[in-house]
């Protein structure tokens, strides 16, 4: 099964996201937008791995203290379309922990430098160019109390992400 970790959105800040979502829309960017259920941000990625019960008890390892995590700027990669997350110190910390734990229990991983961002649009399409996307991006926080663990599957309408377990802030 194809595995990743992520932090899953609170409804308040999710709704920020589809409202720049809307706006995208409004001024012409076209593309399969990610719907709130889907939105999140990815911390690590497993990739295909078979027995998930192996990572919740590697996870278990980890404690860490509640923290804030922010907006902060969008961009593109390709034709894929993401607003940015604030690359603060616990919200690094925390992604280098759950690695490193993956590392010492001989989990795979991809271990590509993390980049936080949340996917607003796959396959987009911006017809009026990237500057008015940028113009007027929203702030918004949150308090991150937990991550996931979760499965992704394709489904008829693209990917379905499943949560099999989560480790909760102290
Ligand atoms: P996904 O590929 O399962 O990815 C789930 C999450 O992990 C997303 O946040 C994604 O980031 C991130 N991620 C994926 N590969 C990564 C990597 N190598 N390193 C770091 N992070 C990674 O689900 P998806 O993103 O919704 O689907 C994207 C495309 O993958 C779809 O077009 C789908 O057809 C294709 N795909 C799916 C499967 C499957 O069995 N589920 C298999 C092969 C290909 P981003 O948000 O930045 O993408």
């Amino acid at each position: 099964m194809r595995l990743f970790l992520a932090i899953q959105l609170q409804d308040y800040f999710a709704d920020t996201l589809l409202d720049l979502q809307d706006r995208w829309r409004a001024i012409g960017v076209r593309g399969h937008f990610t719907p709130a259920e889907k939105l999140h941000l990815t911390l690590a990625f497993i990739g295909e791995y078979g027995n998930p019960d192996d990572v919740m008890d590697a996870l278990s390892q980890i404690s860490f203290r509640p923290f804030t995590m922010r907006l902060d700027g969008a961009g593109n990669f390709h034709d894929t379309y993401w607003a940015g997350i604030e690359p603060s110190k616990d919200l690094l910390q925390c992604a280098q922990r759950i690695r490193h734990v993956l590392a010492e229990n001989n989990i795979p991983y991809d271990r590509r430098k993390f980049a936080p961002h949340i996917t607003l649009v796959r396959k987009g399409e911006c017809l009026t160019g990237m500057t008015r996307m940028l113009e007027n991006l929203p702030s918004a926080a949150m308090e991150v109390r937990e991550f996931s663990l979760l499965r992704s599957d394709r489904g008829k309408n693209g990917m379905i992400y499943t949560p099999i377990g989560s480790i909760l802030a102290d």
